[in-house]
């Protein structure tokens, strides 16, 4: 039995994550709790170093800036591309999120920011790049992490990964 957040440790969590103006932004209210590999980045550094320590059933607020958060906002993310170049069946309003072939043949997310009549500006950094992120926690079961989730770096079923 471990009730103390360490590297390694499997915790389970209830959040809500808002933006500056207390906007939520996302939250496990009304789902499943949260799973992650304590240690392994499966979560926001900021978020993670504020839980080391932090024990079975605490609640804490936590603010993260955006460096250790989703990082800066990087302005070379920013492209404007000619509409005519866009797919004509696309739903194209500013906050939709569309995926992009990368040059290198992935698929990335971006996010439409402007609609012109020639051009369309679109943004290829996280939705949250540039903010700060408003935490509020309750960590709800913590326990060691079995063999195959260290060596895979994160949590198995329950809340975790299937397959
Ligand atoms: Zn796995």
């Amino acid at each position: 039995m471990t009730d103390t957040i360490k590297a390694n440790s499997v915790v389970a969590l209830d959040y809500t994550l808002r933006n500056d103006g207390g906007k939520v932004l996302d939250t496990s209210d009304g789902a499943e709790p949260l799973h992650y590999l304590h240690g392994h980045g499966n979560i926001v550094p900021g978020l993670e170093q504020a839980l080391t320590g932090r024990k079975n059933g605490e609640s804490i607020d936590v603010v993260v800036p955006p460096e250790e958060g989703y990082g800066a906002h990087d302005p070379n993310g920013v492209l404007e591309v000619p509409r005519d170049r866009m797919p004509e069946d696309l739903d194209l309003q500013p906050g939709v999120i569309l995926g992009m072939e990368s040059p290198d043949g992935h698929t990335m997310p971006v996010t439409v920011v402007e609609v012109g009549d020639e051009k369309v500006k679109l943004d290829a950094n996280h939705e949250l790049a540039g903010q700060t992120l408003h935490f509020s926690v309750t960590i709800r079961e913590i326990r060691e992490a079995s063999a195959e989730e260290l060596s895979h770096g994160h949590v198995h079923g329950p809340g975790g990964h299937h397959h």
